[in-house]
Formats: C-alpha cells, sequence, structure tokens
C-alpha cells in the first residue's frame, strides 16, 4: 500500500475539530482512509468538492480561490494551482489529488 499523505477530515458532528488520516492507495484505483478512532471510511463517501480541502497543505490556498465552487483543475486564479506553479504545493501531491478528484466526480456522476 502506498500512502497518499495524511489528510484530516472534519468529524461527523460538524465540529472544526479534525482527524488526521491517512490515505492510502491499495491498488490502482481503490483507496483506503485510515481513521485512528473511526471505522475505516470509503473514500467515496467524500464529496468531490471536499477532497481539496482534506490535503492539507491545499487548505491555506483555497481561500486564495476566486469561485467557490473552483475545482482547482483549470480555473484561472485558482488559489492550489497558482500555489503548485510556484512550488509551494508539490507536483506529486497536486497529481494525487486531481486523480482522485476525477475517480470521486466519476463515481458521483455513475451512482445513479
Ligand atoms: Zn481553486
Amino acid at each position: 500500500m502506498t500512502a497518499i499523505g495524511d489528510i484530516s477530515k472534519k468529524n461527523k458532528m460538524g465540529k472544526n475539530t479534525t482527524t488526521d488520516v491517512t490515505l492510502y492507495e491499495v491498488e490502482e484505483n481503490s483507496y483506503l482512509l485510515d481513521t485512528p478512532g473511526f471505522q475505516s471510511m470509503d473514500i467515496y463517501e467524500i464529496p468531490s468538492k471536499d477532497l481539496a480541502g482534506l490535503f492539507l497543505e491545499f487548505r491555506e490556498h483555497l481561500k486564495n480561490c476566486e469561485f467557490v465552487s473552483c475545482t482547482h483543475l483549470k480555473e484561472e486564479n485558482c488559489g492550489v494551482l497558482n500555489a503548485v506553479k510556484s512550488g509551494k504545493i508539490s507536483k506529486q501531491r497536486y497529481e494525487n489529488f486531481v486523480k482522485i478528484y476525477n475517480d470521486l466526480k466519476y463515481e458521483e456522476e455513475h451512482k445513479w
């Protein structure tokens, strides 16, 4: 298993406390979220729009996005993309984000 990185998730109570969880790539297109103290959760429970906020180092840049609905994939004036360009976010991490985002999006569109 490859650890993609530590990410945090708001707990179900909606409080601002975060729980450190680790995102693993189990195999191609299969992910596992390891959440201490909580049951393992399926990554597809994460709404695609919330994914960027789960990457800790993306967070501070999200507020620089021009649009609230920014997908951070191709928008102009995207805080995340600008941070990737200027080297504040590693390309590798960003590529992981894009890959997972596309998977989540695909699942959402094919859910019904
Ligand atoms: Zn953005």
